[in-house]
């Protein structure tokens, strides 16, 4: 057993430019989810917090919108370097407030620059247009300008993952950002920030708070500071930030929750198939927005797949993230062990076959057995809600249409992951899944330079390539005629 007394830090707020408490003094307690000890605290914001960091927002957009979108990046770089160097501590830290092995979170720090540098990047290649005119003498241009100070909210899945991209986009297309970030997993998060700071993004323009997401969302939302919501996070509550966002008029992006077909045809490698399945199911013990949920299997190969996949969930390593050789750490917090338990016992009540898992491990610690269900009828819950942890579904289809037909059938529309060597059903499957992304043959999902978002349900917006940026961005069109 590794030594987990590693110090952990206590939390504050940053806000123009400072480290402090809340005015209020108020902490929130911050869990280990591996030993359910109390770990550290993290400040607590209240409304007067809420208008300093308003204030310091305004100022730190009119600061950064000045400075050349050459000098933007070179900050940023400069903040992804530090951030690199820092993976190790950084990702100790995740691990004790997430409870994702040691590997996995040092692996989401060094995304995390990378994602940084990538935007530093696009931050130089705002371009607008020149348009051709009618008259002599007229010229028509485009111009991309920041949109203003941003509110993003953030959950604990990837503590530095689900910030990173909202903060590089917004730097980078010039806008000042306030970050409400998890409560549940604050210090990495701060940690991020602080390699802003120490890069030398001027004060006000990324400012960091806690406090009751509801609160702070409220207030945030309809101030005439802010000029752009991004909210990550479960489908009824981006429902809500949206509808709150649309009657204040301020533009919104929304990656919310999903429910991922899995589809594995008989022509398909099936050995590469359950390998890149396994690994992305049970990833950060399956909570991940496009974490695979709904195993859809031709049935020639069925029963194959189901046992090797079985096979396969066994020999995962459940345990403390910290300690070596670890493949899967606790749930994050208590609220996913009934939510899983409700779900499996509904769905072996309405008559799956449990193969392997199902329970809670032990009494200390939010460890739960990774689990396989097959031959699930598509009325059990599982089938239509999020599981949101280390649980796969199991059915098997006849055709390409009947299999299209159900990896649609669900309001969401996130990922969605597909094995075959048939390029006319890759063709097909591209086209017709009604999903943000669909990834063929391998797990290709969430680099810095490629789409990430999701329709339908599943949100609007995308947090990754080249649009991404647009998001921060408004058109602006001049036209001049020779005075
Ligand atoms: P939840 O719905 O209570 O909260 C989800 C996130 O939204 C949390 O980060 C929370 O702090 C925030 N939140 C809640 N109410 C808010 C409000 N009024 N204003 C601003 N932020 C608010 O669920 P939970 O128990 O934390 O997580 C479970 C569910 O959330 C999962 O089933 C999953 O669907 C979803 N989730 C999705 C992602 C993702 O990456 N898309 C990440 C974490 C959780």
């Amino acid at each position: 057993m590794a030594d987990t007394t590693s110090p952990y830090p206590n939390t504050e707020l940053f806000i123009d430019g400072e480290w402090r408490s809340g005015t209020d003094g108020r902490v929130i307690d911050v869990v280990n989810p591996a030993t359910e000890e109390v770990i550290g605290t993290v400040a607590h914001a209240t409304k007067p917090d809420l208008d300093a960091a308003l204030a310091a927002a305004e100022r730190g957009a009119s600061a950064w919108s000045a400075m050349s979108a050459y000098d933007r990046a070179k900050l940023m770089r400069h903040a992804a370097d530090l951030l690199r160097s820092r993976a190790q501590d950084i990702a100790q830290i995740m691990t004790l407030e997430q409870g994702k092995p040691i590997v996995e979170a040092k692996m989401e720090t060094l995304a995390g620059a990378d994602i940084i540098d990538w935007f530093a990047e696009e931050a130089r290649r705002t371009y607008g247009q020149i348009i051709p005119a009618r008259a002599p003498g007229v010229t028509q241009m485009t111009l991309k300008l920041p949109v203003g100070p941003v509110a993003a909210f953030t959950p604990w899945n990837f503590p530095i993952n689900q910030i990173v991209r909202k903060l590089s986009a917004a730097l980078a297309a010039g806008c000042s950002i306030i970050v409400k970030a998890p409560e549940e997993t604050p210090a990495s998060p701060a940690e991020l920030i602080r390699a802003f700071v120490d890069a030398g993004v001027p004060a006000g323009v990324v400012n960091l708070v806690y406090g009751v997401p509801s609160e702070i969302s409220e207030y945030l939302i309809p101030h005439p500071v802010i000029r752009k919501i991004s909210f990550t996070g479960s489908t009824p509550v981006g429902k809500h930030i949206a509808a709150l966002a649309g009657q204040h008029m301020k533009l919104s992006t929304m990656e919310l929750g999903g429910h991922a077909p899995a589809i594995v045809f008989a022509d398909a490698d099936i050995e590469k198939a359950v390998k890149v399945l396994v690994a992305s199911k049970f990833r950060n013990a399956g909570q991940v927005c496009v974490s695979p949920t709904r195993f859809l299997v031709e049935e020639s190969v069925y029963e194959r797949v189901v046992d090797s996949f079985v096979t396969a969930t066994r020999e995962i390593r459940v345990g403390n993230g910290w300690d070596e050789g670890v493949q899967m750490g606790p749930l994050a917090n208590p609220r996913r062990i009934p939510a899983l338990e409700g779900l499996i016992s509904d769905a072996v009540q309405r008559g799956s076959e449990l193969k392997v898992g199902g329970r809670r491990i032990g009494n200390k610690g939010y460890f739960f057995e990774p689990t396989v269900l097959c031959n699930v009828p598509i009325e059990a819950r599982i089938m239509n809600e999020e599981p949101f942890g280390p649980v796969a579904a199991f059915r098997s289809f006849r055709t390409l249409d009947e299999v299209i037909t159900e990896a649609n059938r669900l309001p969401f529309g996130l990922a969605s992951y597909a094995f075959t060597s048939s390029s006319e059903k890759a063709h097909q499957l591209g086209l017709r899944i009604q999903a943000g992304m669909t990834t063929i043959n391998h797990n290709g999902l969430a680099l810095p330079e490629v789409p990430f978002g999701g329709i339908k349900e599943s949100g609007y917006g995308t947090e990754g390539g080249s649009e991404a940026i647009g998001a921060y961005m408004t058109t602006k069109f001049v036209t001049r005629m020779d005075g």
